[in-house]
């Protein structure tokens, strides 16, 4: 029996924990609960490369659809897939799309440059600009701005504040900066700007990304709930998707911006291009709350470790930023430059994964990290949650074994931050990989339990396989009957791993 508890057992599919040396699996299991997305560029689409990131600790790679070719993401989407094979472990593919990103046109001598009260009026001529005129192809934005509007060019390093606007042009004058080149972005802070969530640009993506198989799908400069519902749509249950919260628009519809959302991302680079820098760790917290609250996963992105893309080591602030989102519970950070087109990729990893261990293992962390507990919500598997997270507290409770089908029901007892670990045990290989994102769970795939026998046999098999359990400690489990079919959890067991004869 113990043979059998022990066994690399069944399974055809190689990330089956099932199929690993029990040494080799206990290694896989992440020590920590907060989790690491990278996003993959020319520093990192190597296959090699990409598989020393997942060793190093990444648990999702993000595909940046901004930047790169088709054929450039379709390779990363094989060599990640290839990783997962031989770290044995779930990894999360995350389709990043560009969003209704505002440009400029072209300069006829790529740039010009710009003094203070300089006039520069904006309008829909195609032909390169001069000191005096540039296109910006968006007729709806010139119908929205008004007299005292600003525009933000160039990640806010320039400022135009509008004069005058018309139905196909506006007339401005520069407020700060000194030098425009062809292309840059263009930011209006405040309200939401009358253009729909995704560009023909992003339905092309869209399309190619989930041909290829993406396990989530993220919508850049999201304003409103109706964006999310649009992406929602036509993702038609192929992924799951993430709201990206860079516009101060989406900030104040957060809310109902999360009602249709199976994640959010806190996108503090272009955040802090729409609003003043003071505003960015405020809304963090906003967010970071907001989506805990709810059991929606968030990341917390960009400049976290922003100097380590020309440094072997971070500064100072970058350790504590990133020591910051993790005492605030955050499920994930992200790491953008520093992994794809920076110097040190896998140090990047490395030091993040070292800074979230070091957190976790302070006794200050429990208690700030988890200071304002999310209350329950009167549904079955929140009743089942809440009490699994108090009997773990039970001195010899090694960890808690979820089952779960859609995912549903690990990630409300992800929401509960237990402290023990929690493996997250499925049939779907799809489940498994959105989970990678999610604090605290273990995603493991395992077969489809059909008798309260095999599922008290597997909770201990898998628990005792990942390291998590050893013998005679007690093991907390989480399942739905009937086995099998779709439905909230509604039992919770005891079991214990079998002492060794
Ligand atoms: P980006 O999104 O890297 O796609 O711009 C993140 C952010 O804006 O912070
Ligand atoms: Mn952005």
């Amino acid at each position: 029996r113990c043979h059998r508890m022990l066994s690399t057992g069944h399974g055809q599919d190689e990330i089956r924990p099932g199929c690993v040396e029990k040494e080799e699996s206990a290694r896989m299991t992440r020590a920590r609960r907060a989790r690491i997305v990278a996003t993959i560029g020319p520093a990192s689409r190597e296959p090699g490369q990409i598989k020393a990131l997942a060793k190093a600790g990444v648990d999702v790679f993000r595909l940046n659809f901004s930047h790169g070719s088709h054929d450039d993401h379709a390779a990363a989407f094989k060599a990640i897939r290839g990783a997962e094979l031989a770290i044995r472990r779930p990894l999360g593919i995350l389709a990043d799309l560009q969003g209704p990103k505002l440009r400029l046109g072209r300069f006829a001598d790529c740039s010009i440059s710009l003094q203070p009260d300089q006039p520069l009026r904006l309008d829909l001529d195609t032909t390169p600009g001069n000191d005096s005129r540039v296109g910006m192809p968006h007729p709806e934005i010139f119908r929205a701005l008004q007299p005292g509007s600003l525009l933000l060019l160039d990640d806010g390093k320039v400022r135009l504040r509008v004069e005058k606007a018309g139905d196909d042009f506006c007339e401005t004058v520069v407020e700060a900066g000194d030098r425009l080149s062809d292309r840059k972005g263009v930011a209006v802070p405040g309200g939401t700007i009358p253009i729909s969530a995704l560009t023909d640009k992003d339905l092309e993506d869209l399309a190619f990304a989930l041909r290829l198989g993406v396990d989530w799908v993220a919508l850049s400069f999201v304003q409103r709930a109706s964006d999310m519902a649009e992406l929602k749509k036509l993702v038609a249950g192929r992924a799951a998707c993430l709201a990206k919260i860079e516009k101060p628009a989406a900030l104040e519809h957060l809310d109902s911006i999360l009602d249709y959302s199976d994640g959010v991302m806190v996108a503090r680079g272009d955040l802090g291009v729409e609003c003043l820098p003071e505003e960015v760790p405020v809304a963090q917290k906003t967010i970071v709350r907001a989506a805990r609250n709810r059991g929606v996963p968030v990341i917390v992105a960009t400049q976290m470790l922003e100097s380590m893309t020309a440094s072997p080591a971070p500064t100072r602030a970058e350790a504590s930023d990133v020591a910051n989102a993790v005492y605030e519970g955050a499920d994930a950070l992200m790491l953008s430059a520093e992994t794809a087109a920076g110097k040190y990729p896998i140090e990047a990893v490395q030091v993040m994964d070292r800074i979230m261990e070091r957190v976790e293992s302070d006794p200050r962390w429990p208690g700030l990290m988890d200071a304002e507990h999310a209350g329950m919500d009167d549904v079955d598997a929140d009743a089942l949650v809440a009490a699994a997270r108090k009997a773990a507290e039970a001195a010899s409770t090694a960890c808690v074994v979820v089952f779960t089908t859609t995912g549903g029901t690990a990630r409300r007892m992800a929401r509960e931050r237990p402290l023990q670990p929690v493996v997250a045990l499925t049939p779907s290989p799809d489940t498994a990989r959105r989970l990678a994102l999610v604090w605290g769970l273990e995603p493991r795939l395992g077969q489809q339990p059909a008798t309260l026998e095999d599922v008290t046999e597997d909770a201990v098999r898998h628990a005792v396989d990942a390291g998590l359990a050893s013998p005679g400690q007690r093991v907390l489990i989480l399942a739905g009957t009937p086995f099998g079919a779709p439905g909230a959890a509604n039992l919770l067991r005891l079991a214990h791993a079998p002492s060794i004869r």
